[in-house]
């Protein structure tokens, strides 16, 4: 099952794998609900719900690859 790394507790979080950018999951450590932000890469953001419109992903970050 792929995992992503919870950005509020660095922890590994198993990742549904029929979910898709957008969706939304709980970490199971810290509880945070997370947003599909990237696929490839798995990437989670905090999902943040401060009455912000939801805005295009134009994310084009340089992480490293893990293989
Ligand atoms: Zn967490």
């Amino acid at each position: 099952m792929p995992t992503a790394i919870c950005p509020e507790c660095d922890e590994q979080v198993y990742v549904d794998p029929e979910f898709v950018q957008g969706d939304v999951l709980s970490c199971e450590e810290c509880g945070e609900a997370l947003e599909v932000v990237g696929l490839d890469p798995l990437e989670l953001d905090p999902l943040v719900d401060d009455g912000f419109d939801e805005f295009d992903d134009d994310e084009d970050d340089g992480l490293d690859d893990f293989d």
